[in-house]
């Protein structure tokens, strides 16, 4: 009779009984860790004391589902959410519950306007016009509208002047309104140290006198630490909820919430003088081993990373070698034991060695570029709570 031992088979690397064969194919994974979302969201909410933390939703939950992010962060005890939008509140919508509150950041393009009240949307009112637009489909209706006023209060991108807020204050025109936030949005934020900051707030405070019964919102994920003078009713946090770092130079408290690992296509090992990828731009000093990765620029990998950044196997820091291309990137791998590394495999481009800011660093921008540029060929997998 064969022992029990001899029927177990061989344990046979992660890539290959992965259960669902998109995993296996694809040239790139990404895993989302809900969990880490929602304890991000956990203690964004208990930094903001008071305040509401809501959760910032735009670009598909900033490239990691917001299918998947939003209901999770819903049953967390969130109840207000901001896309940028129309449609990307129409989605949100269909799988929120009626009682979330759902606000368009940009607010009614022109002729959009019914759209609003029909799918249950906060519309951002940002401009004169479409504060009037607004008001005049309300008169149509007959009744108040719920909306967000945004105040400019020092970015020149979306939200009245100064001026133009005390002009529709005096003219009545905001009187088929039923404003339910009055908000801004800091420039600097990341930089406690920046004056634009105080000067920002001190200009919401006054617009927000123009307002009263309002309540107002100031602070997005940076915003936040910069302290509860700039909490004010409600918090928005985006990018720190996926575990971005909030301020430029504190440690980061946050969970990294995404892993992004990208499978060997092909090993080689070639001699010293070797010319590497497209352009030539690498030449190997030594003899050296090489690994061929399918993931490029295609999925987000950003070009800018050519020479420059590195994936991680097991503890050991790999430098990308010449130019990423559209769909592949090499490393030199010649710092693993030979044979540690075979095709199939995954290696860490974002993860516990690497997160997204270093990765932000090495490419020459910010984790949310690398976060919202994450290629739609990645499969995307969801760890539970
Ligand atoms: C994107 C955005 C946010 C969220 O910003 P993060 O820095 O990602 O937290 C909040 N408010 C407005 C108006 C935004 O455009």
């Amino acid at each position: 009779m064969p022992r029990a031992a001899d029927k177990i088979p061989a344990p046979r690397p992660a890539s290959i009984v992965e259960p669902d064969p998109a995993f296996v194919r694809a040239g790139g994974i990404l895993t989302i860790d809900l969990g880490a979302i929602v304890a991000n969201w956990r203690l964004l909410a208990q930094e903001a004391g008071a305040a509401e933390c809501s959760a910032v939703m735009k670009a598909d939950a900033y490239g990691l589902g917001a299918d998947r992010v939003a209901p999770a962060l819903a049953a967390a005890g969130c109840r207000t959410f901001f896309v940028a939008h129309l449609d990307e509140g129409i989605a949100l919508r269909r799988i929120l519950p009626a009682s979330a509150r759902i606000a368009v950041l940009h607010g009614p393009m022109p002729g959009t306007q019914a759209e609003f009240p029909r799918h249950n949307l906060l519309p951002v009112l940002n401009s004169v016009a479409q504060v009037k637009d607004y008001a005049r489909l309300a008169a149509g209706m007959g009744r108040r509208l719920p909306a967000i006023l945004q105040s400019d209060t020092g970015m020149a991108r979306l939200g009245l002047a100064r001026g133009e807020l005390d002009a529709l204050v005096e003219s009545g025109g905001l009187a088929g309104l039923d404003l339910v936030l009055h908000m801004s949005h800091l420039a600097c934020a990341d930089d406690p140290e920046n004056p634009a900051n105080a000067a920002q707030r001190q200009d919401f405070i006054t617009a927000s006198a123009r307002l009263p019964g309002v309540p107002g919102s100031l602070a997005a994920s940076s915003g936040i630490f910069l302290g509860p003078d700039y909490h004010f009713d409600l918090v928005r946090p985006g990018a720190a909820l996926y575990g971005i770092a909030p301020q430029k130079d504190a440690p980061n408290p946050l969970r990294l919430a995404v892993r992004l690992q990208g499978r060997v296509v092909q090993l080689r090992e070639v001699p010293a003088a070797t010319a590497v990828g497209y352009g030539h731009t690498a030449h190997t000093a030594d003899r050296t081993q090489l690994a061929t990765i399918g993931i490029g620029y295609a999925d987000g990998f950003m070009r800018s990373l050519s020479n420059r950044g590195a994936g991680w196997f097991r503890g050991v820091r790999l430098p990308i070698v010449g130019r990423v291309s559209m769909d592949s990137v090499i490393l030199d791998v010649s710092a693993l034991p030979q044979g540690a590394l075979q095709a199939g495999d995954l290696v860490d481009f974002i993860g516990p060695e690497q997160d997204l800011d270093a990765l932000a660093r090495d490419a020459g921008t910010i984790g949310y570029e690398i976060l919202t540029s994450l290629g739609a060929r990645y499969p995307r997998r969801h760890l539970g709570l």
